[in-house]
């Protein structure tokens, strides 16, 4: 072959594997991986504003770059505190074009629990990885379609359920993995805490509020990560001691839980009282741990004497870097969607019984 002809083959086969693949392929073949994902948060209330941005300053793997608000007031506080570009805001009538920033990887939705299903099944239609907070939604239907859109888009769906991602919380799953005190007999798991507002979602049943979904899914979460299992039967009492702000929605909730091994659980939940504790009675021995859901510091002792506390500043930023880890290894999340589904099936039980006198309500 001359020069000349070698020289023209070459070109022909570079032209020619070029025009096999689109621009967006080509590009992406060249742009080194990611060091950092880029967030966008959805919602800019208390949780994003005084947790999540701020842990975002100290993750490994993600980083905040963009946010999606109905608020343009927040907008320029925002865009200075965390230097946020103008092509990373967005409101939310124009956050399904979030499609075309390749700034933003995750969109993590951290609005009231009734706007959780829309955000998430939009943001899974952008094809961006989707984070949404608990409660997962205000029903297991609306879980049921998050996940569906999540799965048909391919993006995944991770539940912010920073509580599981805290070593002291893993401890405790641990001691009833390895039946270090035989099997679980029995369990109370309380969460609560006062809320002196008047006037919240939380206090509005069309915006997913109630005590249930908000602080009941920690309680449940202590009784099914203490015992490892979904509970079969739930039966429950709702009350209220101020009826002229939670009248939509229960202030408290005392239930039990029946698990298939026999082992039972008494829970409770309220907006109305300060508690965060739990505690396992096990064949042999007993844990407690109090608190069990604080943002860092979880403690627990043991009957043998031995103590749980590994040392934790805030869960977030290692919930939002397993997160994050997890997207770039190509693996499972630790609270996938399904997860978020199983507490709400269980809080759909418990708002069903203590409608109903306090019936049995089967799972
Ligand atoms: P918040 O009321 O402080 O913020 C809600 C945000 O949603 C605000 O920015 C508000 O402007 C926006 N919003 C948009 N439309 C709204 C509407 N129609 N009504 C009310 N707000 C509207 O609430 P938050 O405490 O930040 O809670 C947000 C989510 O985060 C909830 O799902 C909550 O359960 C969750 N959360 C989780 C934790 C945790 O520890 N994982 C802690 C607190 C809150």
């Amino acid at each position: 072959m001359d020069l000349k002809r070698r020289d023209f083959v070459k070109k022909s086969l570079i032209a020619s594997s070029v025009a096999a693949f689109s621009p967006n392929v080509l590009l992406a073949a060249t742009r080194a991986p990611k060091q950092k994902l880029g967030v966008a948060l959805v919602g800019l209330g208390y949780y994003s504003k005084d947790l999540i941005a701020p842990a975002l300053l100290n993750t490994k793997h993600c980083e905040l770059k963009g946010i999606v608000t109905g608020s343009p007031e927040k907008i320029p506080v925002w865009q200075e505190k965390y230097g946020i570009a103008d092509k990373n805001v967005y409101n939310y009538n124009n956050y399904d074009s979030i499609a075309n920033n390749p700034d933003i990887d995750v969109i993590y939705v951290i609005l009231p629990p009734s706007m959780h299903k829309e955000y998430t099944v939009r943001g899974a239609e952008t094809g961006k990885y989707m984070w949404c907070e608990k409660p997962m939604a205000p029903s297991v239907a609306d879980c049921q379609a998050m996940i569906d859109a999540c799965n048909k888009n391919k993006v995944g769906l991770s539940i912010g359920y920073r509580c599981q991602h805290d070593p002291n919380i893993q401890a405790y799953q641990k001691v009833m993995r390895e039946q270090k005190f035989g099997k679980v007999k029995m369990v109370n798991s309380a969460a609560g805490y006062f809320d002196g507002r008047t006037n919240h979602w939380k206090q509005k049943k069309a915006m997913g509020g109630g005590v249930m979904g908000d602080m009941g899914v920690y309680a449940i979460q202590g009784a099914r990560l203490s015992t490892g299992e979904e509970p079969i039967s739930v039966k429950a009492h709702l009350s209220t001691t101020r009826p002229e702000i939670y009248h939509e929605v229960e202030e408290t909730a005392t239930y039990v839980l029946e698990f298939p091994s026999g082992a039972m659980a008494t829970c409770q939940s309220s907006f109305g009282i300060n508690m965060n504790h739990l505690q396992v009675n096990y064949e042999k021995g007993w844990l407690k741990m109090e608190p069990q859901t604080g943002y860092g510091g979880n403690r627990g002792s043991m009957s043998d004497g031995t103590t749980i506390y590994t040392q934790v500043d805030r869960q977030q930023p290692m919930q939002l870097d397993d997160d994050a880890l997890a997207i770039k290894n190509k693996k499972p999340y630790l609270c996938p969607g399904e997860e978020g589904l199983r507490d709400i099936r269980v809080v759909e039980a418990v708002l069903k019984s203590g409608a109903n006198g306090g019936c049995e309500v089967k799972l």
